[in-house]
């Protein structure tokens, strides 16, 4: 056992925090979504959380853990949902929400700390010369910028921009390792690849540089349709509709829109589905032109309702706030992420609805992948049990539409990420006593992992790609 108050003596100076209800408030995150992580995970608890000011203190901090032997874990806002951002072999919690600076802004990029909350990096940017990410999470207004790059895959915006997983999408990292002496990484190009969404197993990112798009007043709109597939065949259509601005695009089906979206209630027929979306204010003439042509009713519009007071924003209907907003009505639903490739991304999302019904009610988000518009989903499940959820995935992969397992907290078997044997080489040399985030990364512990073992990747391995 670690002698935690040597340990604090030595990072004397340094934000230090060990009442134990306080350091497991901090070692939690969105888990919980998971019945199978929830049980899994629930007594999950570190024995300290640091919260350094500068990557000084970040350095600091590693270097002393580095000495006792002490597992470190990087926290944004612990908005994850696999467990990311939960210390498995207890030790410390690295808290970076006090690195919160924007440093610099130019012309089509900004320079930051990882800790700054994304919605007060894009106000910053938009008052600076009105520009914003191109893409954040559903999660703006409370994860961070170095959550998101280490934890996330994508969001609102990745209709037109794609995900993080796309080079170009992440300019910069600077990353502190994990050695007796820490050192300072300056990583672009295809070694970005090596941090993003590796949940903080290969580095403490202590500066991150992202390009930016211009900034609009979007526009919140819902659209209704009797029907699911109606409102999935509009999203497909407006998502592959060249002229109109739009910066989301969502279609959620009956009943979740009524049943779930208690502020959005009074907009919405029981019964029906709706798409929520988001769309550049000088495009809403196209738009309810388009919108029109294809029979959809417009139920709600942010730039007509008198008070936006009290209602979210239309992108915390879409993404996991769907999930979100089911859970907070009925604790017994949990969900999955699929991917429905196209071209024929369409006719999969069919079949999906044909076979379960609202065992599996739908949820997409139509983005750019390669390329090419198709969606993704966060179906919800009405969850019965693990054996059934098992069904309903291998159902899913048999009818060639892949599962990202939001119900595993390693990066393998979540599947989004491809570990492979350049991952693992800069994992030996950024963290050689694997004291980062212990525990969730497969190639790391089992030193015979089958490469191959996974099925499908967002982030490929990086030998493919240098
Ligand atoms: P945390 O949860 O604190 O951390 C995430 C991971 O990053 C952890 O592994 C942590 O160890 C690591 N980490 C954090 N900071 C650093 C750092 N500085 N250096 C190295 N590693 C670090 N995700 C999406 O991609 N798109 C969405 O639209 C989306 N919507 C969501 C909606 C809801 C309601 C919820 C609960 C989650 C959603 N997520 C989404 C998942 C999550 O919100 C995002 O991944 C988010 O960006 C995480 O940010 P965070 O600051 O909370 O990170």
């Amino acid at each position: 056992m670690p002698d935690y108050q040597l340990i604090k003596k030595e990072l004397e100076g340094i934000a230090v925090e060990d009442n134990p209800a306080l350091v497991r408030q901090k070692s939690r995150d969105f888990y919980w979504y998971s019945p199978i992580l929830k049980a899994q995970l629930d007594n999950v608890t570190a024995d300290l959380v640091v919260t350094p000011k500068t990557e000084e203190e970040v350095i600091r901090t590693l270097k002393v853990a580095y000495a006792h032997d002490v597992p470190v874990t990087p926290r944004g806002a612990g908005t994850g949902n696999y467990g990311q951002a939960m210390p498995l072999s207890g030790g410390i919690v690295l808290n970076l929400a006090a690195m919160n600076k924007v440093k610099e802004i130019h012309p089509g990029r900004v320079i930051c700390e990882p800790g700054i909350v994304i919605a007060e990096l894009d106000r910053q940017t938009k008052a600076h010369s009105g520009q914003e990410l191109r893409f954040h999470p559903s999660t703006a207004q409370t994860a961070t910028i170095g959550g998101f790059i280490a934890g996330g895959s994508g969001g609102v915006g990745s209709i037109t921009w794609g995900g993080l997983r796309d080079i170009g999408n992440i300019l910069r990292l600077r990353v502190v390792t994990m050695e007796a002496k820490p050192r300072v990484l300056d990583l672009t190009g295809w070694d970005l690849t090596k941090v993003s969404h590796a949940y903080g197993t290969n580095g403490i990112i202590t500066e991150i540089e992202m390009p930016l798009a211009p900034a609009y007043d979007w526009v919140d709109v819902l659209v209704g349709y009797d029907n699911f597939m109606d409102a999935v065949r509009f999203s497909d259509a407006l998502a592959k509709c060249n002229g109109i601005l739009v910066k989301e695009i969502a279609p959620i089906a009956a009943p979740i829109p009524y049943e779930y979206f208690a502020r959005h209630k009074p907009y919405i027929r029981q019964g029906q589905s709706i798409v929520a979306l988001m769309i550049a204010p000088h495009s809403m003439d196209p738009f309810l032109a388009f919108t029109s042509q294809q029979k959809g009713e417009i139920t709600f519009r942010s730039d007509k309702v008198e008070s936006m007071k009290g209602i979210p924003h239309a992108y915390e209907l879409a993404w996991n706030h769907t999930t979100l907003r089911a859970i907070k009505v009925d604790p017994t639903i949990t969900y999955l992420q699929v991917q429905y490739p196209g071209p024929d991304h369409v006719a999969k999302v069919q079949k999906m609805v044909e076979i379960f019904g609202d065992e599996v009610p739908g949820h997409l988000e139509f983005i750019k992948f390669d390329g090419q518009i198709q969606c993704s989903g966060l179906p919800l499940v009405r969850y019965t049990s693990e054996a059934r959820l098992e069904e309903i995935i291998r159902i899913h992969q048999d009818h060639g539409c892949p599962i990202f397992n939001p119900h595993r907290y390693t990066l393998e078997e979540g599947g989004m990420k491809q570990t492979d044997t350049v991952q693992l080489a800069f994992k030996k040399e950024t963290d050689p006593k694997g004291l980062l985030n212990p525990g969730k990364m497969i190639a790391w512990d089992n030193p015979n992992f089958d490469f191959k073992a996974g099925q499908n990747y967002l982030f490929p391995g990086l030998a493919a790609l240098m």
